[in-house]
This record gives C-alpha cells, sequence and structure tokens, in this order.
C-alpha cells in the first residue's frame, strides 16, 4: 500500500508520529501512516513554491492537457481507487464507483474546460489617455486542508480548480483517511510538473498546523468543521492569507402540505442518510405542514429502517458506518439527549449496532422543537429530525434560524411557491423538490458559520484566482 507523501518529484516517507488508519466497519488497522514533521511541511511547501513560478506562467491549454491526462489516469483506476476509498471510509465500494468516482473524474475535465473559456471585462479607456485592462491571474502555493467524509472528491474539488488556475498546491488529507489522496500523488506524479502537487499526511494540530502558519502558504483552503476554519481564519490573520472555507451544514428540508409524499420519502430515504449522514448537505432537518406530518413520519420511518448497512455481504450495503468510534459516540450522545425530553419520539433506530465496526442504526427523531438541540446542532451521522409546523411563515423562519447555510430543500408541487420560498432561503444552495443533487459546472457552498468558499464551478476558479488592474499610459 503506498503510504509514500509527495514532494516535489519525490515519495517521502512520513518522519513523525505514526498514525493508525482503521477499517470502520471492523475496527482493524489496515496501515500504520507516519505523519509529517513540520520540517517535512517546509519541504513541500518549499517545492510548491519552486514550481510556481513556471507552473503560472504555462498556458491554460497546457494546463487543461495535464488535468484531462489525469482524468484519464483516475478513471483507469476507478476500481481500485474505489476499493481503496470503500476499505479507509467502511463505503460500500459500488457506491463509490456510482456516485463518487465519476464525479471525480468530471471535476478534472470540468476544469480543464473552465480554465480555457474564463474571460473578464473588456479592456478599455477609463481616463483618457490611458489603457486599462484586468487580469485574473494564478495566487501562489495553496495549503488545502480535507476531511474525511468524502476523501478524494474533497481532493479533486480543491486541486482542480487551484491547479487549473496556476496555482501551486500542498494538500493534507484527513489522518483518518489519507489512502486515496496519496494514491492520487502517486498517480499524478509522472504527469504534473515536479512540485506542482504535494501531499503530506498528518494530524490537524501537528501537520495541519505546521501548513496552515507557513509563511510561504499564500491560501488556505479548508473544508472541515467550524471549529478548525477559525484556527484557519486565525493563521490567515497573522499574514493576510486569502481563504477558502466549506465549513459545516444543518440542512432544512421543508415539506408543504400539498407536496408528493412518497417523493419526499424517497428523497429524504436516499439523501438523508446516503454516506451514513455524514454529509455537510444531508437532509437532516425535517419541517413538515401538520396537513402530512403524521404520513411524513411513519412513512419516513419505516423507510429508513429498511436501510441496509451491516449485511457481509458488502454489495447489498447502502451506507457505510461512522468513521469512528469517536464518531458514533457523539452521534449516540445526540440521539441520546434528544430521546430524554418528553415531546421527543425516536420511531425508527436510535442505537448503536452491534459488533466491532463503527455502524449506527438510520434514526428517526419525531417531535422535534425548533430550540432543541437536534435541529440546531450538526449531528453528522445518519439522524432526520421531524419538526411538525402549521404556519409556513414559521417554517421559513426555522429554517433560516441557524447557525449554518449551506444547503436546504422545498418540496411542494405549487411551484411559484417554491420560488417564493427558495428566494428567502438564507442558503448556498436549495433544491426544489429533491435534494443533493451536484453538477460540475453549479457552485457548491456556503453562507454564515458554513463559511464562503464556492467548489466546483467557474467561481470556484474565481475563487482560487486573483484579479488584477494593468494600466498603460498611452502615447
Ligand atoms: P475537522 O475540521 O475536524 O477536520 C478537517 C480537516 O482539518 C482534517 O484534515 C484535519 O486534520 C484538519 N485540521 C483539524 N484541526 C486542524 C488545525 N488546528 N490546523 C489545521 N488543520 C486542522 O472536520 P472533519 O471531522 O474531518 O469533517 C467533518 C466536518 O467537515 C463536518 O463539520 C462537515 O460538515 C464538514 N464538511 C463540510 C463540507 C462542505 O462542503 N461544506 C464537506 C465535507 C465536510
Amino acid at each position: 500500500m503506498q503510504v509514500g507523501m509527495l514532494f516535489g518529484s519525490k515519495l517521502v516517507t512520513g518522519e513523525g508520529e505514526g498514525e493508525a488508519v482503521l477499517d470502520p466497519r471492523t475496527g482493524a488497522t489496515i496501515v500504520t501512516v507516519p505523519e509529517a514533521t513540520p520540517a517535512q511541511v517546509n519541504d513541500a511547501v518549499d517545492a510548491a513554491d519552486r514550481a510556481f513560478g513556471r507552473w503560472s506562467r504555462t498556458t491554460p491549454a497546457e494546463r487543461a492537457a495535464l488535468l484531462l491526462r489525469l482524468a484519464d489516469r483516475i478513471e483507469q483506476h476507478a476500481d481500485e481507487l474505489a476499493a481503496l476509498e470503500a476499505g479507509n471510509c467502511g463505503k460500500p465500494k459500488h457506491a463509490v464507483l456510482r456516485d463518487e468516482t465519476p464525479a471525480i473524474v468530471d471535476v478534472f475535465r470540468f476544469f480543464a474546460g473552465a480554465c480555457r473559456v474564463t474571460t473578464a471585462s473588456a479592456a478599455g479607456e477609463y481616463l483618457p489617455g490611458y489603457t486599462s485592462m484586468i487580469r485574473r491571474d494564478p495566487i501562489g502555493v495553496v495549503g488545502s486542508i480535507a476531511p474525511w467524509n468524502y476523501p478524494l472528491m474533497m481532493a479533486a474539488w480543491k486541486l482542480g480548480p487551484a491547479l487549473a488556475a496556476g496555482n501551486t498546491v500542498v494538500i493534507k488529507p484527513s489522518e483518518q483517511t489519507p489512502l486515496t489522496t496519496l494514491r492520487l500523488a502517486e498517480l499524478a506524479a509522472d504527469i504534473l510538473p515536479e512540485g506542482v502537487l504535494n501531499v503530506v499526511v498528518g494530524r490537524g494540530a501537528t501537520t495541519g498546523d505546521a501548513l496552515i502558519n507557513h509563511p510561504k502558504v499564500a491560501m488556505l483552503s479548508l473544508t472541515g468543521s467550524i471549529a478548525t476554519g477559525h484556527k484557519v481564519l486565525e493563521a490567515a490573520s497573522r499574514s493576510l492569507k486569502r481563504t477558502h472555507l466549506e465549513l459545516g451544514g444543518k440542512a432544512p428540508v421543508i415539506v408543504f402540505d400539498d407536496a408528493d409524499i412518497d417523493a419526499v420519502v424517497e428523497g429524504v430515504r436516499m439523501f438523508g442518510y446516503y454516506n451514513a449522514g455524514q454529509d455537510c448537505t444531508a437532509a437532516c432537518r425535517i419541517y413538515a405542514g401538520a396537513g402530512v406530518y403524521d404520513r411524513l413520519v411513519a412513512g419516513l420511518s419505516d423507510a429508513a429502517a429498511t436501510i441496509a448497512y451491516d449485511r457481509v455481504d458488502d454489495s447489498e450495503n447502502e451506507i457505510p458506518p461512522l468513521i469512528s468510534a469517536r464518531q458514533r459516540d457523539r452521534v449516540a450522545g445526540f440521539v441520546d439527549r434528544a430521546r430524554a425530553l418528553k415531546h421527543v419520539e425516536v420511531t425508527t433506530g436510535g442505537r448503536p449496532a452491534a459488533g466491532n465496526g463503527f455502524f449506527y442504526e438510520p434514526t428517526v427523531i419525531a417531535g422535534a422543537r425548533q430550540e432543541d438541540e437536534i435541529v440546531q446542532r450538526e449531528v453528522f451521522g445518519p439522524v432526520v429530525s421531524v419538526t411538525r409546523f402549521s404556519n409556513p411563515e414559521d417554517a421559513v423562519a426555522w429554517a433560516n434560524d441557524s447557525d449554518y447555510g449551506l444547503a436546504s430543500s422545498v418540496w411542494t408541487k405549487d411551484v411559484g411557491k417554491a420560488m417564493a420560498v427558495a428566494a428567502r432561503l438564507q442558503y448556498g444552495c436549495t433544491w426544489i423538490n429533491c435534494h443533493f443533487m451536484l453538477a460540475s459546472e453549479m457552485p457548491h457552498g456556503g453562507m454564515k458559520q458554513s463559511g464562503y468558499g464556492k467548489d466546483l464551478s467557474i467561481y470556484a476558479l474565481e475563487d482560487y484566482s486573483v484579479v488584477r488592474h494593468v494600466m498603460a499610459k498611452l502615447g
């Protein structure tokens, strides 16, 4: 198994403490990966810094050709990468192959094309005798930090726009899920010029801290928790680094009385519990109109109870366990505290599953109220709360009454009502009569404490580049 990090053109073993990488389905250690010391982080940043001068002056066509080769390479190794990701995250391999690897390949192909078609404002004479032009230029070395829920996909979302825009990158995957990013580094090593992509592994407080505080890193990109977002901002403030933050979420799902309840049940069964709810856009906070509340709770409870997750034959499983014992205990704590409330009923699930793996039962929490912790806080587990509303104004107000602002959905047959509510929701994305659908062409990112960085789309290319003004005196 490839556990070497990439600094420049070399695969290097970490010289720091070893971190056990676990199989969440069994709790067994897959491999122990030594982390990068601060001195090694410095080597990786130096390699990225040395490569920046030449890479930043390549043409979009040159960068696109290499990103397309990388996409092809990932596609050729899709089965191997899916097996590695499935083993490290406990995900069903068939789900990774169907939902993740094609999307990862598409992200690199999208940014290969997008960097060739970016255009800016027309040049012109805004002062008599002077011609102005707007340039869009790369920023420098980007320090990227990824979470554990979609390790390779998050790497692709960060590398695609950063490299396409002409930056060089040092990326740190989560210490819990480094394996596919390390393999990607190996697969990319003979495609990208030396130092353009560098990978370091290690814990946040050690390797991550060295990366975010490195003086030669010009931009920090984090997908992770709000707490880590604060640390990144503190580090960035010391040398005014540019930041790109994608933090947590607590997606509201507003279901009006005229909605197709079968479609809602099917949608939430799929997108409330996908990846065991370890998804910042998970459809986890339902507001149901009083006319459909009972039918929705009953239908969703029945449907959630049929989700396959701990079958021995993994091809039958729909969702994985949680990533760690710590995460499973955290989820159990949220459910237990909710269950202790008199007005709450756990209508299905509500317990860790037996065995050594980090499984938790798909759970529905009915009767939750707006002020309850289970409605306010991100659980990041297979847990969906349902809250009844009688006044549609309350549903919109409650949906917006959240620290988070990443994703939301509205379910109704009345397209006018859906559009009016969508316009009032303070979320980076609102889906209508669906949830969780992503396209490489469309931006993904939040508002409020969910952060402000845009992934995917032309807007990510903008985030990873800087607008500059060049003015020439005529004559
Ligand atoms: P986390 O913040 O604990 O860790 C994320 C990454 O940050 C890891 O690589 C970790 O090592 C690193 N890190 C932690 N402390 C650090 C520090 N002091 N300095 C530098 N790096 C540090 O989050 P997680 O538990 O891995 O992921 C779950 C969180 O990520 C959830 O809150 C989830 O909602 C969020 N998330 C958001 C999105 C999005 O698109 N907005 C996508 C996936 C996950």
